[in-house]
């Protein structure tokens, strides 16, 4: 019997070329036996092929990354059949295609977990933020799902940590290298993460065979989905709202939960003199699992630094937590949530009040202010002044900052951008002045 070394767990390409060469070759299924690490067998490459259906490459792809000893030579026999001439596709059940089919499901449920559940820890880095992940997946599947979630956030560092291994995103190039063995906590991640960074970001390395990531790109979501994990808040934040949170994580009080990601629930210091509300999240704050750090919350980071406030003083939340959107292609585009949405939503947003007891609440945008005031309001007419809700709440209407994003004429932007500012000062100022009293 003849051992055949691939380079690692998910070494689809490697699995390929041996695959070919030696399905070429006349060998066959029994007389092979398949292993992992140390020095990868060299077959000499053929320069022909042999025709296999695409729905089955696509479905190898997968099952590769299956945790399953057997499924190297399972695809092994399964392309050997097919290149004896048989026809796998439509016709009776067969058990070897069966078990390929179940290991591809499984691999699918599972990168679609690990994109739903994972929560980040944000980590100061070098005057940025790096976004640090745990998850613990039951499959191989670190290497191409990071691929997907890279392409969707290219502008983020990222930090992927499993068991297996680690995926490492700089903006610029998509690395991998060691995880942590051990399950791990925010807290137990953190402190590894600052023990082990330098390393880490050291050794990894680019040089990882990675399956096509296109096929788990075609993952749905599933319908009875899990309740979510803990959710990540401010280290500051009170435990009270940690559990409303929590609850808020499994909510269905309207229909925005089935289509979105997860929950986005408000962060910051439980001793917040001021709770910033935007209208939902949005594409990167839906995946990430954190208001604001996609697009609109970095201009609001820029204008709050220039105005003097620290966004880390403040805490952030959304009128709406779902991310309302509608799917043209693989592009999700936002979508103004309604009216019954933001009056079902305002049940959190209630909770988050009643809990942080924020001196001033800045309401920015339309459906922000319609949850705090309870009626429509014309944002250029009610902007830029203190003002007192139904429920005697004091309150500050401004823009949102995704409004900044749209403008497409660079003047007029300039101008509302130092617009924003200055309402962003004025709110330091009624913050500061509170202070003194
Ligand atoms: S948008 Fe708000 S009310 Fe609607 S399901 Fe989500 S958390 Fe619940």
């Amino acid at each position: 019997m003849q051992t055949i070394v691939l380079r690692g767990e998910t070494d689809w390409d490697g699995w390929r070329q041996v695959a070919r060469g030696l399905i070429l070759a006349g060998v066959t299924p029994a007389a092979l036996a398949w292993t992992v690490g140390g020095e990868a067998t060299d077959v000499a490459a053929e320069s022909s092929g042999f025709q296999v259906p695409r729905e089955l490459v696509s479905l190898a792809a997968l099952a590769i990354q299956a945790r399953e000893p057997d499924r190297f030579s399972l695809l092994y026999k399964l392309f050997w059949r097919v290149n004896q001439g048989e026809k796998l596709l439509g016709g009776d059940p067969d058990p070897d295609l069966a078990a390929v089919r179940r290991m591809a499901l499984a691999v699918r449920a599972d990168a679609h977990r690990m994109r739903t559940h994972m929560r980040y820890l944000a980590v100061p880095e070098g005057g940025a933020t790096r976004f640090v992940g745990w998850f613990e997946p039951a499959h191989f599947v670190l290497a191409a799902n990071a691929q997907l979630i890279v392409r969707r956030f290219p502008d983020l560092a990222l930090s992927i940590v499993t068991p297996d291994g680690a995926a490492h995103w700089d903006r610029s190039e998509l690395r991998f290298g060691s995880g942590l063995r051990e399950a791990a906590d925010d807290a137990a991640l953190r402190a590894w993460w600052d023990a082990e960074r330098e390393t880490l970001l050291r050794e990894a390395t680019l040089d990882v065979s990675v399956p096509e990531a296109e096929a788990l790109d075609e993952i749905s979501r599933p319908p009875d989905r899990a309740p979510l994990g803990p959710v990540v808040l401010h280290p500051k934040s009170d435990p009270a709202l940690r559990d409303a949170a929590n609850e808020a994580a499994v909510c269905q009080r309207c229909p925005l939960c089935a289509p979105a990601t997860q929950t986005v629930f408000g962060e910051g210091p439980a001793d917040a003199a001021a709770m910033f509300v935007g209208e939902q999240p949005g594409d990167q704050e839906d995946t990430i699992g954190r208001p604001f750090v996609g697009p609109a919350g970095q201009i609001m980071d820029r204008a709050m630094e220039e105005a003097g406030l620290d966004r880390r003083m403040v805490y952030v939340t959304n009128a709406v937590k779902h991310f309302k959107f509608t799917q043209r292609g693989k592009r999700r585009i936002h979508q103004t949530p309604e009216v019954p949405e933001i009056q079902a939503c305002k049940f959190w947003l209630d909770v988050e009040r009643v809990h942080l007891r924020p001196r001033l609440v800045v309401l920015m945008g339309a459906s922000a202010a319609r949850a705090g005031l309870g009626r429509g309001v014309t944002i250029s007419r009610e902007r830029g002044r203190q003002m007192r809700a139904p429920d005697g709440q004091t309150v500050f209407v401004t823009v949102h900052p995704s409004f900044l994003l749209r403008i497409p004429d660079a003047a007029a932007k300039a101008r509302e951008y130092q617009a924003f500012v200055r309402d962003l000062g004025a709110i330091k100022a009624l913050i500061v002045a509170e202070d003194r009293v």
